[in-house]
């Protein structure tokens, strides 16, 4: 039977961090944002209000919520700003979520735990200067030597680079393999030879902490690599399912952001003796924005209805983002029409709005890639094998955790 409603517990996760952001994140971010300035006290207050392992398991330190509880966490985030969004995006979508699914009982327990409990932060660096979409040109090594690899190389574009404690870090074991030459590791901020450094001047997310990851002869011990060697690729890709999901939930947020403002000043702004509101070509703006979160969010709680099941994913999530982050850029921009000279200004936010609904059209596959993959599944090209380790399926059973070769 098909359910499109909310439980009561996700009513009241919704409720809690709307309050959250409306009194802690929106009043601060036009100045946040001005100054670059990523706020490290608002990771606290996550952790404190049990935000940052929403959907893992309590056996693992989590809240033990589904998968599209999560998804509401990222609407209402990034309903107050896409910077906060992005690091559930990768301590949870992408970093914690890849530990559940991939990591072994000891990983478990020593980094998904804590990062669950918002005691460390976990980030994930694939991107390198001359590896985005096309992910086997990475060039960064993982050398064994004895019990431990030594990693010599560099990301960029790394989201909490400056911030997270632990980073899920891909890098070649042996080139000549290709895509099943490449491995994972954890890599922990105070290993030597790790260090990091802050990208400024970004069109958007400005107030999100983003940059470089560099890697002089780090040594990681082999208990540190996630799966099995050669693996890598597979897990970076299941990875990108679940941050892909955060990413489209989180484009529902920016676009329930453009139309709480929008609204607003049709109601206020006169021309020509009427609200603008009245104007039909300004009702077609707010109207596509209505269609365009509407749409995403059953395409978002779809993917989450299929995570919870257990399910392979990859295509419906692609799907969300792809439609979800074009959406919320459209609703941006027509945000800032709607407010004509004054949303080209930081008087109102509809213009850190647009600023912001431009990297998610690039991260986590850019549209292009998003768009190939979609023709490809339709036509045929393109089909998604079994995993060896599928994300587990929700409410938590240990027991169930199954292992598909
Ligand atoms: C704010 C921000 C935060 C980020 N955070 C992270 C993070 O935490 N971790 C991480 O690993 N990465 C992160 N990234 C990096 C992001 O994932 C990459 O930028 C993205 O994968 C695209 O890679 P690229 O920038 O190298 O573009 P490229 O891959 O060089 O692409 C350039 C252009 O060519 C197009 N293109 C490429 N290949 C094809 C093709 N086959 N067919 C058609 N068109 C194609 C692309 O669509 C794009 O328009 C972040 C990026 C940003 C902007």
């Amino acid at each position: 039977m098909m359910n499109f409603s909310f439980s009561e517990e996700q009513e009241m996760l919704r409720k809690m961090v709307r309050s959250f952001v409306d009194k802690e994140i929106i009043p601060n971010i036009g100045e946040w944002d001005a100054n670059q300035h990523f706020e490290r006290n608002i990771m606290k207050r996550m952790a404190d209000l049990d935000l940052m392992g929403v959907c893992i398991p309590e056996e693992y330190g989590g809240s033990g919520m589904d998968y599209n509880s999560l998804a509401i966490v990222c609407e209402e985030l990034e309903r107050g700003d896409t910077a906060y969004r992005t690091a559930v995006s990768v301590h949870t979508g992408l970093n914690s979520m890849t530990l559940l699914q991939w990591g072994n009982e000891e990983q478990k327990q020593k980094y998904l735990v804590p990062q669950a409990k918002g005691e460390k932060v976990g980030a994930f660096g694939l991107t390198e200067p001359n590896a985005g979409s096309d992910v086997a040109a990475l060039q960064t090594t993982a050398v064994k030597d004895g019990d431990d690899y030594i990693l010599n190389g560099s990301k960029t574009w790394i989201s909490l680079c400056d911030v997270a404690d632990n980073f899920l870090v891909f890098a070649y074991t042996d080139k000549s393999k290709k895509h099943h030459g490449i491995s994972c590791f954890i890599v922990e901020r105070t290993m030597p030879g790790f260090s990091s450094k802050a990208i400024k001047g970004k069109l958007g997310i400005r107030a999100g902490n983003t940059g470089e990851l560099f890697f002089d002869n780090v040594r990681v011990p082999k208990e540190n690599l996630v799966g099995q060697e050669g693996e890598g690729f597979k897990i970076a890709m299941a990875a990108l399912d679940n941050g892909r999901f955060t990413v489209a939930a989180g484009a529902c947020g920016t676009i329930m952001a453009c139309l709480e403002e929008s609204v607003k000043y049709c109601h206020e702004r006169r021309t020509f003796g009427k609200e603008i509101g009245k104007h039909q070509l300004v009702q077609q703006m707010i109207a596509k924005m209505e269609a365009g979160l509407q749409m995403s969010r059953l395409l978002v709680f779809k993917a989450g209805w299929l995570k919870n099941k257990g399910a392979r994913n990859t295509r419906e999530t692609s799907l969300a983002k792809w439609q979800a982050c074009d959406f919320a850029l459209q609703a941006a921009n027509d945000a800032v029409q709607i407010h004509g000279a004054y949303g080209y200004s930081n008087e109102y936010p509809v213009e850190r709005f647009l600023r912001n609904a431009k990297a998610p059209v690039i991260y986590e596959g850019t549209r292009e890639i998003h768009t190939i993959m979609q023709g490809e599944y339709v036509l045929g090209y393109r089909e998604d094998k079994p995993l060896s380790k599928m994300l587990p399926a929700w409410p938590y059973e240990a027991s169930k955790q199954e292992i598909i070769h």
